[in-house]
């Protein structure tokens, strides 16, 4: 394989990236030659373990290391989210790439469903998000040369997910959030696009992942008849971070063995 370093040079931000997806973008970004800052909020433990891959991958194309870290915030709380951006900037000076993936969701019938738990769905996977993005634009635009921000949705952007109401929800405003972010700044240098992964090989997914019969099920949908790693996820991000998708703004990229495409 030739290896690229599309993103030589440049520092990104990846949230929720201790574990699953998040974990698989930093990991890729950093074989692609970026500096990356890993958010998590929930184990300490498992953010090291990612930093200690981040640095694995830089230290085998020959890079140094050093300068990839971790931060704790809670995407969900503004007053933790700005911290954070301050802490980045503070240390780096600068900051070139936000990926949104941080992202959580919960199963109940909608009739049913609670609104307190729908505010807190909508406060990570869509507030977290809009947030995240207004303190990376308002770098990105006190300075030359723009910046990317890619968003991590899914297929439920465009197809319902039953019994997910408040999840079905904040993936379709992201995609919306995506496009008005695309065309609000297109003319200053900044990018804002969206991958929309379909069933990906993650902790998210525990109810169904180690359950072969449960598996089973669920890939007997995909068009492509498997479910996704998170690594074929990361490269789609990695490809929109980066100069290669330099004319593409304001669009979600379906990465998901042909689930959008098709109607059960
Ligand atoms: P995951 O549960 O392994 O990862 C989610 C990450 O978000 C975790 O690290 C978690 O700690 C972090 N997080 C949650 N709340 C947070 C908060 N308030 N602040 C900071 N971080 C927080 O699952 P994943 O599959 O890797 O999910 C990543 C993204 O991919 C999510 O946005 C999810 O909706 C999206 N997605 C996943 C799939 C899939 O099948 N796995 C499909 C479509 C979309």
């Amino acid at each position: 394989m030739i290896l690229q370093r599309r993103l030589q040079g440049r520092r990104a931000l990846v949230t929720g990236a201790s574990r699953g997806i998040g974990r698989a973008v930093a990991v890729r970004f950093a074989r692609e030659g970026a500096t990356v800052a890993i958010n998590y909020n929930g184990s300490r433990q498992a953010a090291e373990d990612a930093l200690d891959a981040v640095r694995e991958e830089t230290q085998r194309i020959g890079g140094t290391a050093d300068q990839h870290r971790i931060i704790q915030a809670d995407i969900s709380d503004e007053h933790s989210a700005l911290a954070m951006f301050d802490d980045i900037l503070h240390d780096w000076g600068r900051l070139d790439i936000l990926v949104n993936n941080a992202g959580i969701q919960s199963e109940a019938e909608s009739h049913l469903y609670s609104i307190a738990e729908y505010h807190r769905i909508l406060s990570v996977d869509l507030t977290g998000a809009l947030v995240c993005s207004q303190a990376a634009i308002r770098h990105f635009l006190s300075r030359p040369g723009g910046g990317a921000i890619i968003n991590c949705s899914s297929v439920h952007e465009i197809i319902p997910k039953p019994g997910f109401v408040a999840y079905s929800i904040s993936k379709g405003g992201l995609g919306n959030l995506t496009r008005t972010l695309a065309l609000e700044y297109a003319d200053r240098g900044i990018r804002v696009n969206a991958v929309a992964p379909g069933a990906i090989l993650t902790d998210i997914n525990a109810a169904w992942k180690d359950d072969q019969a449960a598996r089973a099920k669920v890939e007997s949908h995909i068009p492509m008849g498997r479910a996704g790693e998170p690594e074929e996820i990361a490269a789609v991000f990695a490809f929109l971070a980066s100069n290669d998708a330099s004319y593409v703004t304001g669009q979600t990229l379906y990465a998901c063995g042909g689930v959008s495409l098709y109607a059960d």
